[in-house]
């Protein structure tokens, strides 16, 4: 998680602690007083760490750390810097030294390109593959903020004179991503020049990165209906939300509609992480899959996305509802229009979504 340029504003409002039982997890809910963002830092070295108190000073919020016998290094260190001489030392810290300490340091940057080592590689389907990086400091994190993504980098382009290949350059949102390592799942296309290099990489073969780059900022219950459209791998910056927003307790976000469109039932990514999801969350997580060439006996919708589909499994447009979309160009244009074309440029609200009512406010093209 990189650290919110106005975090020196944020208060600690809730500190969650499940049962001593299970484990010693803590999660601190920071809302920053500026953009009313809120997030959930989960104390990763949660063995090490438990919160025994807190207290608001000035404008600030700060809590004591009780720490454990078998602190890690890193924080050892960092909690030195603040006075804690032995390991089970209370101290008093500012929230704002407390998230710079346990904020897993950043793996990537969106300054530099940095090279990562596949570690692992796994076929998924016939033209799907799920590849794991290794960050070179493993308690490093990639820092994503919901939805962003990474680009990545190859010199597999056309050959040139003297003797070196172009570059090329794609964005992919990674599928999961922890302390230590981060995994993206690529779709396969037979023409394609970045998802055929990197469906070919094998374990101990590097990739270069750069980011991350935000692309829509998810705010906790900024919205009570969220709709998304998907088509291919424009299923993974949707994931990111809807996990965002599942896996939070204090979201009350009342219904996430994912539309997820694709050629055949074979092509449908990641559908046993889409399905798990569903079944934990059958009242908030509504999923309706949609393929153009569907098997004997299926029940779901098929053909191209039509505004009917899109009526019957998104929600109406209020002033409330986001409907965020991510796929093909020709599925984004049907859909809702083209993005303009500078990236940053929405580019009007049209095609299907406008057809029932949507506009400019509600959508958001990835
Ligand atoms: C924000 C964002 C996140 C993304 N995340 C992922 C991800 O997690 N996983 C992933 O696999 N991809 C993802 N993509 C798509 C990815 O960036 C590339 O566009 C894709 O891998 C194809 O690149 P390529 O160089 O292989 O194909 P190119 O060389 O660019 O294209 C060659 C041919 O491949 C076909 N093709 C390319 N892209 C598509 C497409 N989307 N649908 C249908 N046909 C296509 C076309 O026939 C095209 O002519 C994401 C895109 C965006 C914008």
């Amino acid at each position: 998680m990189s650290r919110c340029p106005s975090v020196a504003h944020a208060s600690v409002d809730r500190c969650r602690q499940a049962p001593a039982k299970t484990t010693k997890k803590i999660t601190l809910r920071l809302t920053c007083t500026n953009c009313k963002s809120v997030r959930l830092k989960p104390i990763k070295r949660s063995k090490h760490f438990e919160i025994c108190d807190k207290k608001p000073k000035g404008k600030q919020m700060f809590a004591r750390l009780r720490l454990g016998v078998r602190h890690a290094p890193v924080a050892a260190a960092g909690l030195a810097a603040f006075g804690a001489a032995s390991a089970t030392e209370c101290s008093w810290m500012s929230i704002d030294s407390m998230y710079e300490l346990l904020s897993p340091p950043a793996a990537l940057s969106p300054a530099e390109w940095r090279p990562l080592k596949v570690f692992s590689v796994e076929q998924l389907t016939h033209n799907t593959k799920r590849l794991r990086f290794t960050f070179p400091d493993v308690h490093a994190a990639a820092g994503m903020e919901v939805a962003s993504c990474l680009v990545t980098r190859a010199f597999i382009g056309k050959l040139k004179e003297d003797g070196t290949r172009g570059v090329v350059v794609r964005p992919y949102t990674p599928s999961h991503t922890t302390v230590g390592y981060l995994e993206l799942v690529i779709k396969e296309y037979p023409e394609g020049k970045m998802s055929k290099h990197i469906a070919s990489l094998k374990v101990g073969d590097t990739l270069e990165f750069k980011g991350p780059i935000p692309k829509f900022s998810y705010i906790t219950n900024a919205f009570s209906h969220v709709g998304m459209v998907a088509g291919g791998s424009g299923i993974t910056p949707m994931l990111q939300v809807a996990e965002r927003i599942l896996d939070n307790p204090h979201d009350d976000t009342q219904e996430v509609s994912l539309v997820f469109a694709n050629v055949t039932e074979d092509d449908i990514l990641l559908r046993d992480k889409i399905d798990e999801m569903r079944a934990a969350h059958p009242d908030q997580f509504k999923v309706t899959y949609v393929l153009d060439s569907p098997p004997p006996g299926w029940d779901g919708p098929s053909g191209l996305l039509s505004p009917e589909i899109l009526r019957e499994s998104l929600p109406p447009p209020g002033i409330v509802t986001k409907i965020l979309v991510c796929g093909p160009p020709g599925m984004v244009a049907a859909v809702c229009g083209p993005k303009a074309n500078n990236e940053k440029d929405q580019g009007e609200v049209c095609g299907h979504l406008r057809t029932l009512g949507f506009t400019s406010e509600h959508v958001f093209k990835f």
